[in-house]
């Protein structure tokens, strides 16, 4: 909010794409803190550095997904995105600005780089001098030589959605009484959700609650997990609890998938979708492959192996998905914090998910708990659990990598708590379509049997550092098919923390989030 400070930030984007004379951008947010007053500034400067036309949401809201379909479906050369996606709001909580390519995905680190670099040396920024665009009416106006369209921020988005889904099938089955929850966490989802959900498929009023976006969220931590999204869980765990739940993030790109009285974990969620994508009339034709971060875990590897498609493993972050959409790789991706998608925009999809799930649900006349327990009949389970140590000194945090680091050479073979390594590394990806590589991606340890133990450190949180443990133990036999989950771990659990002295480096007894 300071003087000159998003403008330094936004006149460095404009520089850094090689200027935006007779352009056209789209511009929204999630609707949080100061949403409203950065887009008036970055309309005025869109015009004082002669951009051809800005396509805005009405009220400056767009969700990133949605963003993401606006540019491509307007060609447009790119788009602004003011969020700080399942980061708090508020006057004193976060706020962001993303840019996003012609493609309709995140910059890429070529982009990112010259926007820093332009940062440290720009000495002026273009705008102009004039009243406030109304935001609130729908409709053409100029500023001065400038275009600005304020278009409905669902409308287009919700189109989508009905060409990819059989909406006659999910609106039959609410139509037969199927209830549902979605909590829009008071972030962007809200109308989006509403207009789809209850309007268009009929499902009951209320089925969305904290459906209206609001500056602070309502004080909720828009962050679709267990923990944070704590009522919607003991609403799906009550005796008389919905039939399917979901929630998502502030920018709408996250969601969290609950049955009645299960949660599905984002990799297990990204494996089902991928092995019934077949059933929504999007994906009818099959899927061309399947993408998902390294540390998600690999059960959408098993569905992709028995469909005959290639699965890849990428590093964190969502555009080195969108480079294998872009080339046709892959049609589904998926990563374990709650991010799931596919080729019809270049940006994870928290609604697109939900309705995929409808689809397949009213498809196959099942209840999630019943699909879920089919899949791991059919592929075996890959029982998985992320543990997060928020806000530690990022001295400590970096010392629990070193030592995980140090030791990671000599681990093959090697045996842990118990545990047997078959293999370590730290894992680096090299970008099959334009073969550029990344580093330094995550401390992986492979167990024998298909168990798995992976160190990083999130770069997304605001306040110190955040140390991610990621477990997986892989189990077909039947009867191991319906163990606790954090039971079934315990023993990777153990050997993670004699591996990395995580207690005796930071002081922490436990995880503060377990998902
Ligand atoms: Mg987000």
């Amino acid at each position: 909010m300071s003087d000159g400070y998003l403008e330094n930030f936004i006149q460095s984007t404009f520089d850094a794409i090689g200027g935006i004379a007779g352009k056209c951008l789209v511009l929204g947010g999630d609707g949080r803190f100061y949403n409203d007053r950065a887009a008036q500034k970055i309309l005025k400067m869109a015009a004082g550095n002669g951009a051809g036309r800005i396509i805005v949401g009405q009220n400056a809201l767009l969700s990133t997904p949605a963003a993401s379909h606006l540019i491509r479906m307007n060609r447009a050369d790119g788009g602004i995105i003011l969020s700080a996606s399942h980061n708090p709001g508020g006057p004193a909580a976060d706020f962001g600005i993303k840019f996003n390519m012609a493609n309709g995905g995140p910059a890429g680190e070529a982009i990112t780089d010259a926007i820093h670099a332009r940062t440290e040396t720009i000495s002026e920024y273009f705008t102009v001098e004039c009243a406030d665009t109304d935001l609130g009416r729908i409709g053409k106006s100029q500023i001065g030589d400038m275009e600005v369209r304020v278009v409905d921020p669902v409308t287009d988005y919700a189109d989508l959605m009905e060409t990819l889904f059989d909406f006659n099938a999910i609106r039959s089955m609410f139509e037969a009484g199927f209830r549902m929850r979605f909590d829009a966490m008071c972030a962007v989802t809200g109308p989006y959700a509403t207009e789809i959900l209850e309007n268009r498929l009929a499902a009951a009023k209320g089925t969305v609650v904290n459906a209206v976006p609001l500056p602070d969220f309502g004080g909720m931590h828009p962050d679709p997990n267990p923990v944070w999204a704590s009522t919607l869980m003991e609403a799906m765990f009550a005796p008389d609890g919905p039939d399917f739940g979901a929630a998502s993030d502030g920018d709408g790109d996250r969601n969290m998938m609950v049955g009645r009285r299960i949660y599905v974990s984002p990799s297990d969620s990204l494996a089902v979708l991928a092995a019934n994508a077949h059933l929504a009339p999007g994906y009818s034709q099959g899927i061309k492959g399947v993408a998902r971060s390294m540390p998600t875990s690999a059960a959408a590897d098993r569905v992709a192996a028995a469909l005959g498609v290639p699965c890849f493993e990428t590093p964190t972050g969502w555009k080195f998905f969108g480079s294998l959409l872009d080339a046709g790789k892959a049609t589904l991706c998926g990563e374990e914090s709650f991010g799931t998608g596919s080729d019809h925009i270049r940006e994870k999809d928290g609604l697109w998910a939900v309705l995929l799930w409808l689809n397949i649900i009213a498809q196959r006349n099942k209840n999630v708990k019943e699909i879920m327990k089919d899949h791991w009949r059919e592929y075996g389970r890959n029982y998985y659990s992320r543990h997060d140590y928020d806000a530690l000194p990022v001295v400590q945090a970096e010392a629990v990598m070193a030592r995980v680091r140090d030791q990671i050479g000599r681990l093959a073979g090697r045996t842990v708590a118990g545990l047997t390594v078959a293999a370590a590394d730290e894992f680096a990806y090299t970008d099959p379509t334009d073969g550029s590589v990344s580093r330094g991606q995550g401390l992986r340890i492979i167990l024998k049997d298909g168990g798995r133990i992976v160190f990083r450190l999130s770069g997304t949180g605001t306040e110190g550092a955040t140390l991610r443990l990621y477990l997986e133990r892989y189990e077909s036999g039947p009867e191991e098919l319906d163990l606790d989950v954090q039971k079934a771990l315990a023993p990777i659990a153990a050997a993670a923390a004699e591996l990395a002295g995580i207690a005796e480096i930071t002081g922490r007894t436990g995880p503060d989030v377990v998902t």
